[in-house]
């Protein structure tokens, strides 16, 4: 009887103690650190351009830091290319498009492809920690998506390379000639392998220019496709900031541009490269709403929320950046957001239990930091996590906004950071006319119990990628890309196959 009243006393404190989660959330319970190993990577002091397959000194002999935003260390010095540089690294992949590759059969390109793949996958842990310190992601993130993906995308196109003709059925696919491709810093590594793979597969050579926050792991997949034995030039990698890239860009020589960053820096390349004959892709920045319907699976849909604005510290191009959520289930939404907002963890991203890692850069966090002030001016309301900070680096709290209209700027602008703007609808109309009531149109989430509702607002949806009750899930044979403000072109899949190939 006594044992059965302490039971029964037990189970009652715990019902009092529910109404405080948020409380017993406020810090994520500790864990032990884990810290994944530096000692099997090894970083040069200096980094020189890798153009016709050997790596040179810039022109210029100029030299710029790249840092650890988690620690704000210098991890080494990179070269700067000048106009020169590029102009040589273009006539280089010029000059081996001419005498072999263009003309090697596709079985025999296939090969470099796949063995580019496979040298990937084998370093894949030393590639994933060079990310994490050059990016600021967590190693989770780069180990179980940057590079796996990166990789995938080698082998995927790998397996088109000789199989063009079933491609392009009854039609005859010849390469466009030399590519120049400029990336930006959030996936550095797997948008490499978005623009070279596709490119080698079909028969192109490449220029490609990495962001200048976070040039190193191009620079070791350079090394890596040297110790593959790639006919020199086939890739070039030139280094350096917007100039690097604008002078590729300009380049004369070269005969497609694959861009992907800012809507603002593709519309000064759409305006440069108007009247040439330079064909463009370009898959630029997005305001993609994660849509939420009464019906919807709450939990699963708070933790694609997490995933697809929180993670990546909202540094992903189709980040669910607005929150739509059905009026009725809104209060429940919000309360289990911040809730599960609450155990994120934020820190070392060499942390295995690390969630959130560092800003990308101090202009990023600035730019963040800026938008998130004009919300609050604007008159939304601000909710933020109360992790600590790290001393030195470049840190933002995981934050939401409230009371948002569609003309705020928060609801407007793309951030670039974790910071989720919440609206709330009545009807699927409203939702759909909130959805698209932007000038971006990359993707989309739409959580709902029911089939046909799903595939009643998918069709009126203005968004390159929808996904229905999950979100930010990627595959290299499916194709990406977007509406709008968003870009243009599509990347991955057979569609990701057209850019870079002329139909005879
Ligand atoms: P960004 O400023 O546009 O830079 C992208 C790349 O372009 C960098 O390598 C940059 O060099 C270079 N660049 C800058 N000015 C240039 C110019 N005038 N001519 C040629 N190249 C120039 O973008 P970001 O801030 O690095 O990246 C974030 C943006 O990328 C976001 O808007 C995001 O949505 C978008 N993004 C889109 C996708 C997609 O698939 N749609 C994927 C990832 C990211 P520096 O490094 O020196 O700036
Ligand atoms: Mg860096």
């Amino acid at each position: 009887m006594k044992e059965t009243t302490q039971k029964v006393e037990k189970v009652v404190r715990l019902e009092v103690l529910t109404p405080k989660t948020e409380l017993s959330f406020g810090k994520a319970w500790p864990y032990a650190p884990a810290p994944e190993g530096r000692e099997h990577i090894r970083l040069q002091s200096r980094y020189q351009l890798f153009i016709g397959g050997k790596f040179v000194d810039p022109r210029s002999k100029r030299y710029f830091p790249t840092i650890n935003p988690a620690t704000e260390e210098t991890l080494a010095e990179v070269a700067e290319a000048d106009a020169g540089d590029v102009d040589a690294a273009v006539q280089s992949a010029r000059r081996v498009f001419d005498r072999y590759w263009a003309k090697m059969p596709g079985r025999e390109r296939a090969k470099y492809v796949y063995r580019i793949a496979r040298m990937l996958a084998e370093r894949a842990r030393e590639f994933a920690v060079i990310e994490s310190l050059d990016n600021g992601k967590p190693i989770k993130l780069s180990r179980d998506d940057d590079i796996p993906l990166a990789t995938a995308h080698f082998f995927y196109y790998a397996g088109w390379a000789d199989k063009l003709e079933y491609a392009f059925p009854g039609r005859t696919a010849r390469p466009v000639g030399v590519a120049g491709q400029v990336i930006p810093w959030n996936f550095p590594l797997l948008m490499a392998a978005w623009k070279i793979a596709p490119a080698l597969a079909t028969g192109n050579t490449v220029v490609l220019k990495p962001a200048e926050t976070t040039p190193l792991t191009a620079l070791h997949l350079a090394a890596l496709i040297q110790e593959a034995d790639l006919p020199p030039g086939v890739v070039n990698i030139v280094t350096g900031a917007g100039a690097t890239g604008g002078a590729l860009v300009n380049h004369p020589g070269v005969n497609k541009i694959a861009f992907t960053g800012s809507t603002e820096v593709g519309k000064i390349i759409q305006r440069t490269i108007a009247g040439t004959k330079k064909r463009l892709t370009l898959e630029l920045g997005g305001k993609s709403p994660n849509i939420i319907f009464n019906d919807a699976p709450i939990d699963a849909a708070i933790e694609g929320i997490i995933g697809s604005i929180f993670y990546n510290q909202g540094h992903v191009c189709c980040a669910g950046s607005r929150l739509i959520v059905q009026e009725g289930i809104a209060p429940i939404v919000i309360k289990k957001l911040k809730d599960r907002m609450q155990t994120l963890r934020m820190g070392d991203p060499l942390d295995k239990n690390t969630d959130i890692g560092a800003i990308n850069s101090k202009p990023q966090l600035e730019k963040i930091s800026e938008l998130v002030q004009s919300g609050v001016k604007e008159g939304a309301v601000l909710w933020q996590t109360t992790c600590e900070l790290p001393a030195r680096g470049y840190w933002f709290r995981p934050t939401f906004f409230t009371n948002v209209a569609q003309s705020h700027r928060i609801a407007r602008e793309e951030i670039f950071g974790p910071v989720l703007a919440i609206m709330t609808f009545r009807t699927p109309e409203e939702a759909v006319e909130k959805a698209n009531n932007t000038p971006y149109g990359l993707a989309a989430s739409i959580w709902t119990d029911k089939g046909s509702k799903i595939f009643r607002i998918t069709n009126k949806l203005k968004a390159g990628v929808i996904w229905n009750n999950t979100a930010n899930m990627f595959d290299p044979s499916a194709p990406f890309g977007g509406y709008k403000e968003s870009g243009f072109g599509r990347e991955g899949g057979v569609h990701g196959l057209y850019p870079y190939v002329e139909l005879r």
